[in-house]
């Protein structure tokens, strides 16, 4: 026809499809899971609009339809969501627009033939799961508060198309033009039980056609509302795929309900391993608000920052239905839920952290990013500082500043830290000889934020923290121990001449007690930042 436009897809959606199509016979059911989950999604969307918007409303019975025709050998998935314009359709279809699917992309080109497969089944690959079963994919959509519809049309193959279409009402029709091999996606039944596996806890309807009937396919419980008792681990743990993307099984899951001054059911996981959505990145939490059930937003900070990497639910009575961003923005129930809720997560990491061979894990996922509290979060300084592990000069594996207390020499008074890009090169600087040599253990930090945070934790149980770069400690209430206990060299006429030659260059040359085997070291100013700190600051051109 003479509107129908071609387009070449983005380069990293020629190269993802082409990987999943063609890596993978065994976990093709998942196509479902991603377009029902996209069709749920834009009938939230939708009601979220129409908030602010109320022209945007959603009809009566808002459901998602799965129909299959065998005679025609399609399968359409229709939503009346909030849909998507000609510019909607190219930018969500034809590029990749989450960051976690590109870096999905990349581990899969990486991985080795016969791991992909499961990998796809683990993680999904959105939209374009499609082309798994289906050799030409339709999709026709109108965008809520317009009347122009367009089809966006593909095979797969590098491109797709783009032309003027009619939809009666706002919404999305996708239709699969099935594959001769994926004929059992026609069966009702086949249908029925993909849609429970995958969709169960989705709340927007579900419906299947069989036999000329439209008959439920979810049941439409929140989980999160369950009795505890009720549900499965296996139960729990779908649901935590599912929301998350991730393929893992939770290292936590929280699930309690408030009542009384606040009333609101919190269903939260705690990954086990650090997801591709690298979470340094992704600066927010994007814990889910719900009100009744209804999903509101991922964007209302149920945790703080630092807390990010916990993901779920929040459900709660303690809202109207009809919240508005405004009003997210200015009502007291969200800081008093985000407060019991941030405390819960608290205490639950305090609790497992008693266990250190389960902590570790959790700690080396997650711990560079708890670590942004003691920086961010005044009132829960000291709790923080207890959750936090640190490899040491003195013991194998993570110890704690309380570990590292109980082991502190009697007339020791400060706790020493060092900070350097690695800890294995930290372990064998020069700046620790004269501490190891009396003794005296160092904890070694290597995390981009450890440059920061300690300037904020003036001290642990009463001990102040001490970058053993900064200043000029004095070691002489120790003695050293075995070879180092020689006698110091007599620096009297070397100091002023090195003096002298460095007096461009450095504040002061002083002798020191802190070196045995090397020569020299770099020291920085007691007030100052420490060698660390003035590294980075280099380094970003200051
Ligand atoms: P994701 O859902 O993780 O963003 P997808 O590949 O599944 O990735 O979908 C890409 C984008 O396409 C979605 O973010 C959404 O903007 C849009 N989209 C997909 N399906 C629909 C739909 N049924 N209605 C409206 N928008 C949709
Ligand atoms: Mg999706």
């Amino acid at each position: 026809s003479e509107t129908l436009e071609r387009h070449a897809f983005g380069a990293e959606v020629g190269r993802l499809l082409d990987l999943v199509v063609h890596a993978l016979y065994s976990e093709r059911e998942i196509f479902l899971r991603e377009l029902v989950a996209n069709a749920a999604d834009a009938v939230d969307r939708r009601r979220f609009a129409a908030l602010t918007e109320p022209a945007l409303a959603l009809p009566a019975e808002a459901k998602v339809r799965i129909r299959p025709d065998k005679a025609a050998r399609t399968l359409t998935v229709s939503d009346p969501g909030i849909g998507m314009s000609k510019e909607d359709l190219a930018q969500n279809l034809g590029t990749i627009a989450r960051s976690g699917t590109r870096a999905f992309s990349q581990s899969l080109a990486d991985a080795k033939p016969d791991e992909r497969p499961s990998l796809i089944g683990q993680f999904g690959v959105g939209f374009y799961s499609a082309f798994m079963v289906a050799d030409r994919v339709e999709v026709t959509s109108r965008r809520a508060g317009t009347d122009e519809a367009w089809t966006w049309a593909s095979e797969g193959q590098g491109e797709y198309t783009l032309a003027g279409a009619t939809r009666e009402e706002p919404g999305t029709d996708i239709v699969l033009h099935m594959k001769a091999d994926a004929d059992e996606y026609l069966e009702p039944l086949r249908l029925e039980t993909i849609v429970r596996k995958w969709a169960d806890h989705i709340t927007v309807p579900i419906t299947l056609l069989r036999d000329g009937e439209e008959v439920p396919g979810n049941e439409g419980t929140a989980l999160w509302r369950k009795p505890k008792q009720e549900i499965t681990e296996e139960a729990y743990t779908e649901f935590y795929r599912h929301l998350t993307h991730n393929f893992d099984t939770p290292w936590a899951t929280l699930h309690w309900r408030a009542e009384g001054a606040l009333d609101f059911s919190a269903l939260l996981f705690i990954p086990a391993m650090k997801p591709f959505l690298a979470v340094e990145e992704e600066r927010e939490s994007r814990v889910r608000l719900h009100v009744r059930r209804m999903f509101i937003t991922d964007e209302a900070g149920l945790l703080p920052s630092w807390l990010r990497f916990v993901q779920g639910v929040v459900d709660t009575e303690d809202l109207p239905l009809n919240v508005s961003r405004e009003m997210l923005q200015a009502t007291p129930v969200l800081a008093r839920i985000r407060r019991a809720v941030t405390a819960k997560v608290l205490s639950e990491l305090k609790s497992r952290a008693k266990d250190a061979e389960a902590y570790a894990p959790f700690w080396q996922a997650f711990g560079p990013v708890l670590k942004e509290g003691i920086w961010e979060a005044a009132e829960h300084r000291d709790e923080v500082a207890g959750l936090l592990r640190f490899r040491s000069s003195a013991v194998e594996g993570w110890t704690s500043f309380a570990d590292y207390v109980a082991r502190m020499k009697p007339n020791q008074e400060a706790i020493y830290i060092l900070v350097g890009d690695d800890t294995a090169a930290l372990a064998h600087s020069a700046q620790i000889e004269g501490f190891r040599a009396r003794g005296l253990e160092v904890l070694l930090l290597s995390d981009h934020v450890d440059a920061f945070w300690p300037e904020r934790l003036d001290k642990f149980d009463g001990k102040p923290i001490r970058s053993i770069t900064q200043g000029s400690d004095d070691l002489s209430a120790f003695a050293p121990e075995g070879e180092a206990a020689g006698e110091a060299a007599d620096l009297t006429e070397l100091l002023p001449k090195l003096k002298e030659i460095l007096k461009d260059d450095v504040a002061d040359v002083r002798a020191s007690q802190r070196l045995v085997e090397s020569a020299v070291l770099l020291s920085a100013s007691s007030g100052g930042p420490d060698l660390q700190m003035q590294r980075l600051l280099r380094r970003a051109g200051r």
